[in-house]
């Protein structure tokens, strides 16, 4: 089956008016790219940086944040690839923040609502990943937005970010696309809103789900409950696809529903632009989206 599978590698997928549809990989790290770029991944569609930041005793520096998100960008050759800020918190922490324990951490001081608190180290990461785009196609993802005014106190801080490689006379991409995660109930509600601030979406289903459904991603006590088929998550990943599209943005999705075989169609149905998932889930998707394309 591998090997038949992988004469969908290479090939385009559209929708019957002509738009792609990317299949792209999810990665954690350089060493991923080798699964999602030898299962013929369209684009990163999801880097999680929270793994460069794990597992050592201070923040990576903003050049050794570039030399990485340059790396990938370089050996994705021109496809698109989307880094996602900083994403601490929830269940992955960091030592070296020192940060309080909380009584709920996934409805806690998470994600960009950390990264407005450690304004110096989110910094460093937007200016790594903003000169980065010069050597691809870079695009800079917000995760945890819930509302209007985090997207425009982040784009004050990128635009900071790019004020200040200017003044220090390093390149950077100053055209950098921004797009953030619909994960929080609020923003697949206020979708409309938020997207005429953003040059894409990608619904975090792992989250949304939890969210919308109230629950815990990780509790095996109540995973029965645990419904990606749920009529409320499906009508909010419905309204956040109709809201970008009637904004002229694309609309992606990185969680693992985007490689849940079980719901391909019905997100092909809702006209999704891109799925991104763990390389191994690739081709099965892209052989899925042919048959029912074709
Ligand atoms: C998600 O929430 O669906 C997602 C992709 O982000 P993470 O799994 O890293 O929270
Ligand atoms: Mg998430």
């Amino acid at each position: 089956k591998r090997i038949e599978l992988k004469k969908y590698k290479d090939l385009k997928l559209a929708y019957k008016d002509g738009r792609e549809i990317l299949v792209a990989g999810n990665i954690g790290s350089v060493k991923d790219l080798d699964s999602v770029i030898e299962n013929g991944a369209d684009g990163i569609g999801l880097f999680r940086t929270e793994f460069v930041f794990m597992d050592r005793d201070v923040a990576p520096t903003e050049d050794e944040q570039f030399e990485i998100y340059k790396t990938v960008a370089e050996r994705m050759s021109g496809k698109p690839v989307v880094i996602r800020t900083l994403d601490i918190g929830g269940d992955k922490q960091i030592p070296y923040l020192h940060l309080e324990q909380e009584m709920n951490p996934f409805l806690g001081l998470r994600a960009i609502r950390l990264c407005f608190k450690y304004e110096d180290m989110f910094k460093a990461q937007i200016k790594a990943l903003l000169r980065a785009g010069v050597f691809g196609d870079v695009n800079i993802m917000l995760p945890m937005i819930g509302t209007i005014d985090e997207i425009r106190q982040a784009k004050k801080i990128i635009e900071k970010c790019k004020n200040e490689l200017k003044e220090e006379g390093i390149p950077f991409k100053a055209d950098t696309p921004v797009g953030i995660m619909i994960e929080i109930p609020a923003a697949a509600i206020a979708a409309d809103i938020l997207a005429d601030e953003v040059d894409f979406f990608s619904i975090g289903t792992n989250d949304l789900i939890q969210y919308t459904l109230a629950v815990d991603r990780m509790n095996s006590n109540i995973s029965h409950l645990y419904n990606p088929m749920n009529v409320s998550v499906l009508r909010l990943i419905e309204m956040s696809i109709k809201a970008a599209h009637k904004a002229g943005i694309w609309c992606g999705m990185c969680g693992e529903m985007a490689g849940d075989l079980r719901v391909t169609k019905t997100l092909l149905e809702m006209g999704l632009d891109e799925f991104s998932m763990s390389g191994s889930s690739i081709l099965d998707v892209k052989e899925l989206i042919y048959n029912e394309l074709k």
